[in-house]
């Protein structure tokens, strides 16, 4: 089946009454990053087998794989806009840059991150704030100095991470948007393209730019739901063998001489 013979038929079953709200995806990998999917494949997805009207590519710390399929969407009139966007690591956690056209240096801290961010015109978005892997602990760290959360010029704030099926992230994070007097969204954190579109967020009108409006005006509703089971087996599958190649395992010692 051709492309546009796949995104035809999956336009009919987008609809087309003005009045239903939008739907986006704003939290997405590819392969740009830690991604498992191509950026063809994810935008061949979310055209067939999904109803969102917009989505943000956010892979870590590049906006190659974001550029690119804002590029290829236009290019084969999927059905949907694509937002560039970037997931930057700051010294303080990971912060979603919407709406942003130059790279944004990673390591700076989030006051300087979220700078960085507005002076191009962008969105920034706090997601998953409880998360407890990695650098991601970002409330335990305003907790502690409640005033930088405060002070910074967040759009919005993920209340809803599609991947983080354990943990308390999601059941401390609505409450903490509206400690903040912020919009909240949901996004699906997809690193496989199975998982993009599990969560969303809805917003009055069908495009990029209603959703920045709608972002503003704080007319977002997230929509939360998990991954798929086979979004999960395959991202524990997958990423179970890429760091299998990548980072060899520890291995229990004997005792014996290692030989290279
Ligand atoms: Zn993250
Ligand atoms: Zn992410």
């Amino acid at each position: 089946m051709k492309i546009w013979q796949k995104i035809t038929r999956r336009l009919t079953r987008r609809s087309t009454d003005p009045h239903t709200p939008g739907k986006a995806d704003l939290h997405v990998h590819t392969d740009f990053s830690d991604g498992l999917s191509s950026v063809m494949q994810t935008l061949d997805w979310v055209a067939r087998h999904t109803d969102m009207d917009v989505i943000a590519i956010t892979d870590h710390d590049t906006l190659e794989g974001s550029r690119l399929a804002q590029t290829l969407a236009r290019k084969y009139l999927m059905p949907f806009e694509v937002i560039v966007g970037v997931e930057v690591s700051t010294a303080d956690g990971h912060l979603l840059a919407l709406f942003v056209e130059e790279p944004i240096p990673a390591g700076l801290s989030i006051e300087e991150t979220t700078a960085h961010v507005a002076a191009q015109g962008g969105m920034s978005i706090l997601p998953h704030p409880f998360s407890r892997t990695g650098l991601m602990m970002v409330a335990e760290r305003y907790q502690k100095a409640p005033e930088r959360v405060h002070d910074l010029p967040l759009a919005a704030v993920e209340s809803f991470n599609g991947a983080l099926l354990m943990g308390p992230c999601n059941s401390l994070s609505p409450g903490f948007a509206a400690q903040l007097g912020k919009p909240a969204v949901a996004g699906s954190d997809a690193h496989v393209h199975y998982a993009v579109g599990s969560s969303f967020t809805t917003f009055p009108g069908r495009t990029a730019q209603a959703l920045r409006q709608a972002l503003h005006g704080g007319t977002v509703r997230p929509v939360g739901h998990y991954w798929s089971p086979q979004a999960y087996f395959m991202t524990g599958v997958k990423w179970t063998v890429l760091q299998r190649h990548l980072l060899p395992l520890p291995r229990f010692s004997l005792g014996l001489p290692r030989i290279r």
